[in-house]
Formats: structure tokens, C-alpha cells, sequence
């Protein structure tokens, strides 16, 4: 059966009645489309993945039982360059996420100009549940499913919520034995010894801390002494809550998913971290009050608001409680379209994750380019070109911003999309 309007049909793999957080992504390429001038003829192509594989992932658990787990790769699109974007293993993982994930890499890449296209990938499972010897197996197994569609000038896969540097090297491992040569490029976020890049681990956070000074410059707030709450203290809101501590500023609020600690005067952020190593979360940080109504996080006051854990945490219900000037979008796809408008409205200025957290995925492009080549670049080398780079995205997005009287979340959509839409007008349509 045909119906009267084919492109604009959703997917029939998606439920139309929950599209999660493709739904939301989906949203925010309306509100861009307007802006996109004769390029809007192409939009659609961003409102479909490329490609989506779901695997099944079985391993042998240790106890002699077989489990089978759900496993995805998404390549939303790969007008600009291959796929690129992360691995996340979370119980929570499903396929609209996937796509949402995968697109915001789309966005992403083509906002802070590297050479890639947007993909993403998950494993549906809890990896707390699993021991070291079964995580290797499933690594494995999934890069091995997915094999088929990865290379380093195909898809290169990265570290993303509870995935790291040693799953990165079974990952190119795996790859390496199936194809039967080493392809170092084929992943990035790898350890130094395996082709990894310096400075790649503290990226996410550094890029957000870069961001961050350039946003506090045009609010006319003061890095030193300004109040900074973060959501997620691990790869990106641990490395930003250094960075902001270094330069004056007091973390007055952590939050983790086992509790908030909270401390006027600000948090011992080394202390902090090495209560975390050694208890495993913030929870019991003696330098602190520990909050113990988890959403009252939301009703602390501060300057800056980092959200750096999982999507759809600021939401209509919280919004209107958040007191702050800028939020940082460190996790992807934190803010609900409607947060997003009520935060608007109380001119709060928040810098969108597509651009904020771009500083992983930039490290990442640099250390592809390092494997390529051989040739391997100092950590001050490496951190002098990222900040360059989140430096002149923010002035590029500022600048559109400013010029169309939109929000930056509208304007980094506006410049990466026209970016992403020349590209696939000017290649055209294959056959
Ligand atoms: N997972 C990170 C992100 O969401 C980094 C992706 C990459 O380095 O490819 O941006």
C-alpha cells in the first residue's frame, strides 16, 4: 500500500507512539529546517539512518549458562567522511537511542568540522553484572557481528558510558585477528601503548572547560569563584569538575547515580576523586552534606550547570527549579525540547551537547590521524589544537546565534546541517 506522502512517513521500525530520544533529535531538526534555505529539499536524508544493524551478542557466561544480549551499530549519515562515534554497553540501551546517538554524531562532527560522518553503537547489558572474562567475550562477539560494517576508512567506533580503553583494545584486537592485519585506526580511544592518543581520555571534559570560559565571557560571569553543580562525575564531569576547580571556580554540587554531595564553600575536587577510587562513587565523601532527595540537585543554585551523565535528565518538570546562567551540556542529549524552551525563556544560556561535548570525538580525529601516519604528537601539541578548535566552533556558532536570533543549540544544527546537506547535494544521489 502506498500513502500520499511517502517521505514523510515515519520508519516503520519505529513505534509512533514513543520515539524516545529519536523523537526528541527529530524535534530539533524542525526547528532547524527553516534556516536551511533551498537545502531543505535534502532534509529528510537526516531524519532517516543510513544504515542500522542489530546484532545478537550470545557468550558462554562463567558459570557453563549461555546469555544472549542486544547489539547495535548505527551509521546515521556518511555525506562528510566515514561513521564515528562511540560504543555504550547500559541496560537502558535500545535502538531509538542508537539512532538518536548516532545522528547527534552527524551533528557533532560536522559542528566542530572534522572529516566524519555520525555513528553509534550499544549493547544492551548491565557490564556490572558481567566479570572481566565475560565482558572480553562479549567485546568480541559484538565487534565480530559488527565487523561487517566497521574499518578505519568505513566506521570507527569509540569509548562512550561505561566502555573504556581496554574494551577499545579487544575491540581492535578482535578486528585485527578477523581481518588478518592490524588496522590501528580502526577505533579510537585506545591505550598510548596500542596507537592511543594523549590527552584523548580528558578531551570530553577539556573541550567542555573550553567552551565553558568562552560562554561565562559573553554572560559576563568570572570562572574564578563561580558556582559550578555537575551531574556525573566520570570521564567528562569528573575531568571538567578539575578543570573548573584549577581555574577558581567552587564545585558546589556532585551528583552520581548513588547520590549528590554538596558543599557551599566547594568540594575538595582531588579529595573528591580519591574517594571515588577507592568507594566506587561520590556517596560518603566526608568534605561534604550528602543531599538525599536525588532531584532537589536540580534546585541548587549556581552559575554553571553541568550535566554530564545519561539523556533526558532536565526535563519540563525540573526546569523551571533550575537557577543558574549557563549549562553545559556534557552528556548527550540531556535537555527535553521543552526544557530546553522553558531554560530559553528564564535566559539561561546553554551550550548544546553537540557542540559542548565535541572535545572527545575531536581528540579521537586526532588520534586517527596520528595512527595513520606513525607520527605522534605531543599532550601540548594535542590540547593547543583542541582548543582551538572548540574555540573557533563556539565563535562560528556565536556568530549564527547572534545573526538569526536563535538559540546555540539552533545555530550549531544551522551550521552543521548546511554543512552535512552541501556535502550530500554536491556528491548527489548514487545510481
Ligand atoms: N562517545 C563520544 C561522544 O559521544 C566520543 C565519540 C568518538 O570519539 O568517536 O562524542
Amino acid at each position: 500500500m502506498t500513502t500520499a506522502h511517502p517521505q514523510h512517513a515515519l520508519p516503520s521500525y519505529l513505534n509512533p507512539d514513543d520515539l524516545g530520544p529519536w523523537g526528541v533529535y527529530l524535534q530539533q531538526i524542525d526547528r532547524v529546517t527553516p534556516h536551511l534555505g533551498a537545502l531543505s529539499r535534502w532534509v529528510e536524508t537526516l531524519k532517516r539512518p543510513k544504515r542500522i544493524l542489530t546484532v545478537d551478542v550470545p557468550i558462554e557466561r562463567d558459570d557453563g549458562s549461555i546469555a544472549h544480549y542486544e547489539g547495535y551499530r548505527v551509521q546515521h549519515n556518511m555525506s562528510r567522511g566515514p561513521g564515528k562515534g562511540g560504543v555504550r554497553f547500559h541496560q537502558d540501551v535500545t535502538l531509538s537511542e542508537v539512532m538518536a546517538l548516532s545522528a547527534w554524531m552527524t551533528v557533532k562532527n560536522a559542528a566542530v568540522n572534522v572529516p566524519y560522518g555520525g555513528a553509534k553503537g550499544g549493547i544492551r547489558v548491565d557490564p556490572k553484572t558481567l566479570s572481566r572474562g565475560e565482558l572480553q567475550r562479549l567485546t568480541r562477539r559484538y565487534t565480530s557481528e559488527i565487523s561487517l560494517i566497521i574499518g578505519p576508512n568505513k566506521d570507527i567506533p569509540a569509548p562512550d558510558v561505561n566502555t573504556n580503553e581496554q574494551v577499545m583494545a579487544w575491540m581492535m584486537d578482535s578486528y585485527a585477528m578477523i581481518e588478518g592485519n592490524l588496522s590501528t585506526g580502526v577505533v579510537t580511544g585506545k591505550p598510548i601503548s596500542l596507537g592511543g592518543s594523549l590527552g584523548r581520555r580528558e578531551a570530553t571534559g577539556r573541550g567542555v572547560f573550553v567552551v565553558g570560559r568562552e560562554a561565562a565571557a559573553q554572560r559576563g560571569v568570572a570562572i574564578d569563584g563561580a558556582r559550578v553543580a555537575i551531574q556525573g562525575f566520570g570521564n567528562v564531569g569528573g575531568v571538567a569538575a578539575t578543570m573548573f576547580a584549577d581555574a577558581g571556580a567552587r564545585v558546589v554540587a556532585v551528583q552520581d547515580h548513588t547520590g549528590t554531595v554538596v558543599n557551599e564553600g566547594g568540594l575538595d575536587i582531588a579529595q573528591l576523586h580519591k574517594h571515588v577510587a577507592e568507594a566506587g562513587s561520590v556517596s560518603g565523601f566526608p568534605g561534604a552534606e550528602a543531599l538525599l532527595d536525588r532531584d532537589a540537585f536540580w534546585g541548587i543554585e549556581s552559575d554553571i550547570l553541568i550535566p554530564a551523565a545519561l539523556e533526558q535528565q532536565i526535563t519540563a518538570d525540573n526546569a523551571p527549579r533550575i537557577r543558574t546562567k549557563i549549562i553545559l551540556e556534557g552528556a548527550n542529549g540531556p535537555t527535553t525540547p521543552e526544557a530546553d524552551d522553558i531554560l530559553t525563556d528564564k535566559d539561561v544560556l546553554i551550550v548544546p551537547d553537540v557542540l559542548a561535548n565535541a572535545g572527545g570525538v575531536t581528540v579521537s580525529y586526532f588520534e586517527w590521524v596520528q595512527d595513520f601516519s606513525s607520527f605522534f604528537w605531543s599532550e601540548d601539541e594535542i590540547n593547543a589544537r583542541l582548543t582551538h578548535i572548540m574555540q573557533d566552533a563556539f565563535k562560528s556558532v556565536w556568530s549564527v546565534a547572534q545573526e538569526k536570533k536563535v538559540t546555540l543549540r539552533t545555530a550549531t544544527f544551522i551550521l552543521a546541517c548546511t554543512r552535512v546537506l552541501q556535502a550530500r547535494e554536491v556528491r548527489g544521489l548514487y545510481p
